[in-house]
């Protein structure tokens, strides 16, 4: 299985959301993430890419960040497409969500095969599978794909949790991939 994964935002260009409090940025949690996984997903034999970008999808005027995620999935091809983020609101709101661009194709599928690994393993507050089709990542990924939240780096225990939990989140989502696989 050839497994796609996009740590989401831009170590240079974009942070993604921060914590107001610690500074803490998404754009560092994911990609530490992203690589557990990868590191997890090798181990259990899969061909692993791995790109953060904030260049999704033919963005022409990165001239020094050429390849897009979207095309760099499909040209590859993936067989799975896993996007990396933590969520964030009005720092109250809590807990994990997998989002997917139909809950009844087989991205719907593999987003519940993560969302069931994250909450049994890690115990975050259950906010579901949810369809999200204008995202960027899901709309234009040609194989099944998801965008996992981990959990709201703006609240105070969610993201003590990021930051304890690092390696749990990466081998539950990694756990999901490998769940999703078994039922194919
Ligand atoms: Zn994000």
């Amino acid at each position: 299985m050839k497994v796609f994964i996009n740590p989401g935002h831009d170590q240079n260009y974009d942070s993604g959301a921060v914590n107001p409090n610690s500074g803490l940025k998404e754009c560092d949690v994911v990609a530490r993430v992203g690589n557990r996984v990868k590191n997890y997903l090798e181990a259990a034999g899969c061909e692993v890419q791995l790109l953060q970008s904030d260049n999704l999808y033919f963005d022409s005027q990165y001239n020094d960040r050429p390849v897009a995620v979207c095309v760099a999935a499909n040209d590859w091809p993936a067989d799975i497409f896993i996007s990396i983020h933590c969520n964030a609101a009005n720092t109250q709101a809590r807990g994990t969500e997998v989002e997917c661009y139909d809950s009844n194709d087989s991205g719907g599928q593999l987003a519940q095969c993560i969302q069931s690994q994250i909450i049994n393993s890690i115990g975050t507050v259950d906010r579901g599978v949810k369809e999200m089709p204008g995202l960027i990542v899901l709309k234009h990924t040609n194989m099944p794909s998801c965008l996992v939240e981990m959990a709201f780096i703006d609240n105070k225990a969610d993201a003590q949790l990021l930051i304890d939990s690092e390696d749990d989140f990466a081998r539950a989502i990694a756990r999901g991939i490998t769940d999703y696989e078994g039922t194919l």
